[in-house]
């Protein structure tokens, strides 16, 4: 597959309108597992509410500097983005601030773009840049787009999982056509997936009939560890690596390295 061409990271968005699918918890573990396999990863947290940078060991509460800075304010990201202390990783943190960015960046120039601009400036430091966007179609969201070469979708495989995903691929779409040539879809990941549940193994056929090799193969099972993880300020890999959450996201790491080639 073909992402990008010339030299700097892979810009992925890890994008999903809905709340609560496990987009999160995919960046900080992509981002450990790409970093275990040694890969220089930046996570970017476009998400006021601060989770991956929580989940990556990182208090939203004493950022000195975040992406809101990078955004509005010109900050550079060298300056702005820290060290994850367990995960591998620098992630340029998110808090309530961000918030506000939305109304804010209305009034700038190239408002959409911002992200992007920001990156071009760190093109040599990282590998592969992670972002994980806000549970809507922001300007926030858009900003990711903007910057990104393709988009990593989680969902769970229930019922109405399809039906979400007809308005993120016409975003896409639409950013790709007006924005963004570069973008496009890297794949889905099934996440949460429970094999007992027959509904989930229909949607997932489902997904894998409709979507082709769109369906990445790793399927990250439901886990509770990946679940605990946040709170010891890790993610799953770093916290109990020898759990299946972890050892699914590390096949997933090994899989996206393989994929790009
Ligand atoms: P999002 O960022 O899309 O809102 P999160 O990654 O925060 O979603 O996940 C939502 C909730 O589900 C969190 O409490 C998270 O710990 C939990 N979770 C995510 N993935 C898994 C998994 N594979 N197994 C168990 N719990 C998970
Ligand atoms: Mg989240």
């Amino acid at each position: 597959m073909k992402i990008k061409s010339g030299n700097g990271p892979r810009v992925f968005c890890v994008a999903n309108q809905k709340g609560g699918v496990g987009k999160t918890t995919t960046t900080v573990n992509l981002a450990a597992g790409l970093a275990q396999v040694g890969q220089r990863v930046l996570v970017v947290d476009l998400d006021p509410q601060g989770n991956a940078t929580m989940g990556s060991g990182i208090d939203k509460r004493a950022l000195t500097s975040s992406v809101y800075d990078v955004l509005l304010e010109n900050i550079g990201i060298a300056e702005a983005a820290r060290a994850s202390p367990k995960g591998g990783y620098h992630v340029l943190g998110a808090n309530r601030e961000l918030a506000g960015a939305e109304i804010e960046l209305v009034q700038l120039e190239r408002r959409e773009r911002r992200l992007k601009a920001a990156l071009a400036l760190v093109a040599e430091s990282y590998d592969f840049v992670l972002i994980d966007c806000p549970p809507s179609l922001s300007l926030l969201t858009l900003n990711g787009l903007c910057a990104a070469h393709g988009v990593i979708v989680p969902m769970q495989c229930e019922y109405f999982a399809l039906e979400g995903l007809s308005d993120l691929v016409n975003t896409i779409k639409q950013v790709h056509a007006n924005l963004n040539p570069d973008l496009q879809i890297i794949g889905l990941l099934r996440v949460m997936f429970d094999p007992r549940i027959t509904l989930q193994q229909q949607v997932s056929e489902q997904l894998k009939a409709h979507f082709g090799d769109k369906v990445f193969n790793t399927v990250i099972p439901r886990n509770v560890r990946l679940a605990e993880a946040p709170s010891y300020g890790q993610p799953g890999v770093t916290f109990d690596p020898a759990s299946r959450g972890a050892k699914a996201f590390v096949e997933f790491a090994q899989e996206m390295v393989a994929k790009l080639g």
